[in-house]
């Protein structure tokens, strides 16, 4: 059976993986992300070349952190990794000896819940990921949609409030800035300020101290039922409903999963968040909607769907 690899690059760590064509993971291997561009590229090819060397691989996918060229050979841009303009495809190329496909993380991830997780059996696929801020990949019609010059799907910028609160992009009032995990952390904040007695739960894991406060203490005291703690993840999930009616005023979609950091808190995003998108379609006249599901490949949604991607280059 023809093997790739797929190798997710993030600002942590390299994570490489050998892949089967049914999305199955073989083996793994992992390096800590080097600060410059040229360490970063040695090290993904130390990646591949340990799986390459005790298994017959076709091709490697490497999905990015950051905007690939629509020739898929170019990083233009990586807010958090060292790299501007770099030829990434070519580097790796000339270091494993091995064709090489470069995506962008967000699209990688996607295309892997469409072929093998909770997109399987749709044909038109939005995700979107909540984590720190907020990623999207469109599968339009079966094929991952990359937009023109590499910045679609990048949902986290759309603004939700005009001259709302200032966000990292240089835009204000975006999306991501009312429904990620800083968002949630930034309710729990004042809500705790606010209504000390209330968030009594949350500010004993946080130490006594609302400052202290960090996105896993917003879970575990929305799981254990404290109210400000639940009433943050409501206000995220409700913007976040908001914006898949938006989606599908745009794309009109089968089919929308939801991965990211934040959405692994389960029913507690996925309960409001479902009431609020489907309020705000019916509102709108619609009858059908598209359903919602959370992402089935979590962390190696990356690394699946980049070897996927090398294999149907
Ligand atoms: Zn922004």
């Amino acid at each position: 059976m023809a093997l790739t690899v797929g190798v997710d690059v993030g600002g942590t760590k390299v994570l490489g993986g050998v892949v089967t064509a049914d999305g199955e993971i073989i083996e793994t291997s992992r390096r800590p992300t080097p600060k410059d561009a040229e360490h970063t590229a040695r090290v993904i090819a130390e990646v591949v070349a340990e799986l390459a060397a005790k298994h017959e691989i076709e091709a490697v996918g490497i999905g990015a952190a950051g905007y690939v060229d629509a020739t898929r050979s170019v990083v233009l841009h990586a807010p958090n990794l060292a790299w501007r303009d770099e030829p990434l495809k070519a580097r790796i190329e000339a270091l494993v000896n091995l064709p090489v496909v470069v995506e962008n993380d967000a699209n990688a991830a996607a295309w892997a819940e469409y072929r093998h997780g909770a997109g399987k059996g749709s044909s038109h696929l939005v995700m979107i990921t909540v984590g720190t801020g907020i990623g999207g990949g469109i599968v339009l019609d079966g094929a991952l949609y990359r937009g023109a010059f590499g910045v679609a799907a990048e949902f986290g910028h759309i603004q939700v409030v005009r001259d709302g609160l200032p966000c990292g992009c240089g835009g204000r009032g975006c999306f991501e800035q009312y429904c990620s995990g800083k968002a949630l952390l930034r309710q729990a904040k004042a809500g705790a300020e606010r209504d000390p007695d209330g968030a009594r739960r949350l500010l004993e894991l946080a130490g006594g101290k609302s400052e202290d406060l960090q996105g896993q203490h917003v879970t575990q005291a929305a799981h254990e039922g404290d109210p400000i703690a639940v009433a943050a993840f409501r206000s995220i999930a409700e913007v976040l409903g908001q914006g898949l009616c938006d989606l599908v005023f745009s794309l009109d979609p089968d089919r929308f999963v939801v991965g990211g950091g934040v959405a692994e808190a389960g029913d507690l995003l996925f309960v409001p968040a479902i009431a609020a998108y489907e309020k705000a379609v019916h509102e709108r006249g619609r009858k059908q909607v598209a359903e919602i599901r959370p992402a089935a490949l979590v962390n190696w949604a990356g690394l699946v769907g980049a070897a996927d991607l090398a294999r149907v280059r």
